[in-house]
């Protein structure tokens, strides 16, 4: 079995102002592409090409390089498709809702330990809202293509929200404007998804 690139669920141009075409263009059809091919090459004829994305991320063996960031790429970029949506932003809705405010105190505190954890992740990397067994949520990011559900990444839990603070994510529309970003990425959080990966992650 090898992994197909994803269909994105909407327009190039659906998430504009905020993620521009072009960007989301060559994130998708170079990048994301890349990632999959790559991870298609890494384990063909080895014992994980018949694994599905969690079972490789979950029993990975970090010193293998190419799974591990390809694998990466490609499950991360999957789930942040998915989380964003042109109808996206607003507020978090049902019990993601609750555990946000639980674990933070309001919407607004999370966004700002969101967007700290996104803006001082150093080069490369993703940031992260998880969601614990019991429904207790957090907030970590990790460097590449690391995930928190790969062994030993001092993150845990399933991953129910992600932004990418790569360059790639931003650099043609933003620079070097990294929290522009990531507060214009607050405008096409899909709640509705991150609602419905909390109930299936809790
Ligand atoms: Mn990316």
């Amino acid at each position: 079995m090898s992994f197909q690139l994803p269909k994105l669920p909407y327009a190039y141009d659906a998430l504009e102002p905020h993620i521009d075409a072009r960007t989301m263009e060559i994130h998708h059809s170079k990048h994301h592409a890349g990632y999959t091919n790559n991870l298609n090459n890494a384990i063909d004829g080895t014992g994980l090409d018949d694994k599905t994305i969690k079972e490789i991320l979950n029993n990975l063996d970090m010193t293998n390089a190419a799974v591990r960031n390809n694998g990466g790429g490609f499950y991360n970029h999957d789930l942040f498709w998915k989380i964003m949506s042109p109808n996206g932003g607003g507020e978090p809705i049902g019990e993601v809702a609750t555990s946000i405010n639980d674990a933070f105190g309001s919407y607004e505190s999370f966004k700002d330990v969101f967007l700290k954890a996104a803006a001082t992740r150093f080069g490369s990397g993703w940031a992260w809202l998880c969601v614990h067994k019991g429904g207790k949520v957090g907030v970590c990011s990790t460097p590449n293509q690391d995930n928190p559900l790969m062994p030993g990444v001092d993150c845990g839990g399933t991953p129910i929200l992600a932004i990418d603070v790569w360059e790639h994510a931003y650099y043609l529309n933003y620079q070097n404007r990294r929290p522009d970003y990531i507060n214009a990425f607050f405008n096409v959080i899909n709640w509705e998804e991150v609602s419905k990966r909390f109930e299936s992650g809790k």
